[in-house]
């Protein structure tokens, strides 16, 4: 019973503990991540946006590379290619071809869009003369031209032109020439997000025609089932750019999208970074705030079980102290060393419980020695009354008779609390004088039955002895041993309720039944009633000094509470047990044990 509010202190104090070390530390630590988180959003379509410009630099350079090695100016005065002899023209396109790399096939075309010269490097090429088309009449007009992107065996390929100018800056012809993308793939792949974000570049059409991983597709492929990727295409992003949505591709993983147009040519680059790559420096801080918050949860719980066992540990002690006090042990001393508040409160304590003790030892001292005084004129009392009654002092009238012996009874109590009360005082102040010697019992059990026989038998009762083990001799004190016999026997007669004279047929007979027992290097003695009985509260307390129950049926039997406790103290001194088995209204066991001899 005592154990729950301690453990209620120790669940508050522990609840305290964790809240003030979690609350802030939760918070703190929940809105740290989340301005992180947010940051490194911001900080991803950055990066997207850089890695876009930046492919879109590399692949606006890559195709300005490729055309300036097309803008040729001829050193002659020539007017048209068709001037120039053929000869002069394979030299040309020899060194046009070396410089520009990726050429599938060059054609020198006059300025009446007629073929004059072509070198093929490769089969099965698109159509390569565009002098029909309007954009050749551009170039011819002074002006760079890029075709669309055909996806090939070889590879994606393009045709691009650009005009041929004499030394007059005459514009004569045009250079048209078939290339081969294959190394876009290169200029894209070098372009990296994190550890697997990478870069790809679609056509107006929404093919593709390099991407920075394999793994996405290869050149031709449709990347219009990208849904975002489609929206940039058809232009349905404010400024062009779009970033930091995500979609799952084809490869089942979550990724950060980003793509814009290129602007001068009609293509469009964009990204795919996984969000776990991404994100992956906060996935480990997000890991290391986990741990460190399971770490220092560990040792808030160690610590705080410390702190609350130190606190909580003086309070269980001045608890057990209080208990014991309550218990009548006032020898029980506490022993705090706790070197503070909680030491001085046991030092405190400790001298309470002196000074309880001092106030006891004065009141049994003084009960000692009123009753001590009182013995003296109870028993001359008693040995007058008991001459006069016998009419030593001349014949008693019958009026006077009658009220003497009700002297008689108050004072023969009187004489008994006396005794009791000596007894008590002995007992306290360790005089009880014991004797212990080898005796049997059953002359003791007699003794004490013939004395009580006559007051039992008034009431109905039958004190039946059972001599189970008359033979076995105990160690005892047959003065004090007759005594507790007596004071048990006397309370089995008081505490059972005269028979009905006529009674009930079917009732059961009042009895008093003795009986010994066995148990080990012990006899036990039963006493058993078949009287008012007790329920369970009264008997926590049964054997302490003056303590009565106090029920109706139990209100006008006399008695001072001190038989109990006088029988307990002597059948200890003698190495005994005494204890008691009783149900409210069903009768009470009292049994004793004590030694074999
Ligand atoms: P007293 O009998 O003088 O009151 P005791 O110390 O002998 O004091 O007994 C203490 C209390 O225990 C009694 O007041 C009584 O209520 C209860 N008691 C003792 N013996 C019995 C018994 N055999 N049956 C029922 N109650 C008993």
């Amino acid at each position: 019973m005592q154990n729950r509010p301690n453990k209620k202190f120790k669940t508050r104090i522990f609840r305290v503990f964790i809240f003030i070390a979690f609350v802030p530390f939760l918070l703190i630590s929940y809105n740290s991540l989340s301005i992180i988180t947010k940051t490194r959003k911001q900080n991803i379509a950055e990066l997207q946006a850089l890695a876009l410009e930046t492919a879109g630099e590399k692949i606006k350079k890559f195709l300005d590379q490729k055309i300036e090695t097309f803008n040729l100016v001829v050193s002659g005065a020539a007017t048209d290619l068709a001037e120039i002899d053929a000869a002069n023209l394979n030299h040309l396109i020899d060194s046009i071809q070396a410089a520009a790399g990726d050429v599938l096939e060059i054609n020198f075309i006059d300025k009446n869009g007629n073929e004059i010269i072509k070198r093929v490097a490769a089969e099965n090429l698109p159509k390569s003369n565009i002098s029909q088309q309007p954009e050749f009449k551009a170039t011819v007009a002074g002006k760079n031209y890029f075709g669309p992107v055909v996806y090939t065996e070889n590879g994606p390929v393009m045709q691009m032109a650009a005009p041929v100018e004499n030394k007059d800056k005459e514009i004569i012809g045009a250079i048209s020439a078939i290339i081969n993308l294959n190394s876009l793939q290169t200029v894209i792949k070098k372009i990296k997000l994190g550890n697997t974000g990478f870069v790809y570049l679609a056509d107006s059409d929404g093919y593709l025609i390099a991407a920075g991983n394999t793994k996405f597709g290869s050149a031709g492929d449709n990347i219009k089932p990208i849904a975002l990727a489609a929206n940039v295409i058809a232009g349905n992003f404010r400024d062009g750019l779009a970033a930091g949505d995500r979609y799952v591709n084809s490869l089942g993983e979550e990724v950060i999208f980003a793509g814009r147009p290129m602007g001068k040519i009609n293509w469009f680059v964009m990204s795919e970074w996984p969000k776990k790559d991404a994100f992956s420096a906060i996935d480990s801080l997000i890991k290391q705030a986990v741990l460190t918050i399971a770490v220092s949860l560990i040792l808030v719980i160690i610590l705080s079980f410390f702190i609350t066992e130190r606190v909580v540990k003086p309070i269980e002690a001045l608890n057990h102290g209080a208990e014991e006090i309550a218990k009548g042990n006032l020898n029980y001393r506490l022993d705090l060393k706790t070197g503070d508040e909680f030491e001085t409160l046991g030092e405190r304590f400790n001298i309470m419980i002196k000074a309880l003790k001092e106030n006891q030892k004065l009141r049994d001292e003084f009960v000692f020695i009123a009753a001590h005084e009182l013995r003296t004129p109870v028993t001359a009392i008693k040995g007058y009354l008991s001459m006069i009654m016998d009419g030593s002092f001349g014949q008693v009238p019958d009026k006077i008779e009658s009220n003497l012996k009700i002297v008689n009874g108050a004072n023969e109590r009187l004489v008994q609390l006396v005794q009791d009360l000596l007894e008590v005082a002995r007992s306290e102040s360790n005089a009880i004088k014991i004797a212990l010697t080898p005796l049997s019992i059953t002359e003791s059990v007699k003794t004490a039955i013939n004395e009580l026989k006559a007051a039992a038998g008034k009431k109905g009762i039958k004190i039946i002895y059972e001599k189970t083990a008359e033979d076995k001799k105990i160690k005892a004190d047959s003065y004090k041993l007759k005594e507790v016999l007596a004071n048990l026997i006397n309370n089995a007669i008081k505490y059972t309720p005269a028979a009905e004279a006529d009674k009930p047929a079917g009732e059961k007979e009042k009895t008093i039944k003795i009986k010994h027992e066995i148990d080990g290097d012990y006899l036990i003695t039963r006493i058993k009633d078949s009287g008012l009985g007790m329920a369970p509260e009264n008997m926590e307390k049964l054997f302490s000094k003056f303590y009565r129950v106090k029920t109706d049926a139990t209100a006008n039997i006399e008695g001072t509470g001190l038989g109990l406790f006088i029988c307990k103290q002597i059948i200890e001194k003698m190495g005994g047990e005494i204890w008691a088995k009783s149900k409210a209204g069903q009768g009470s066991t009292f049994s004793f044990k004590l030694l074999l001899a």
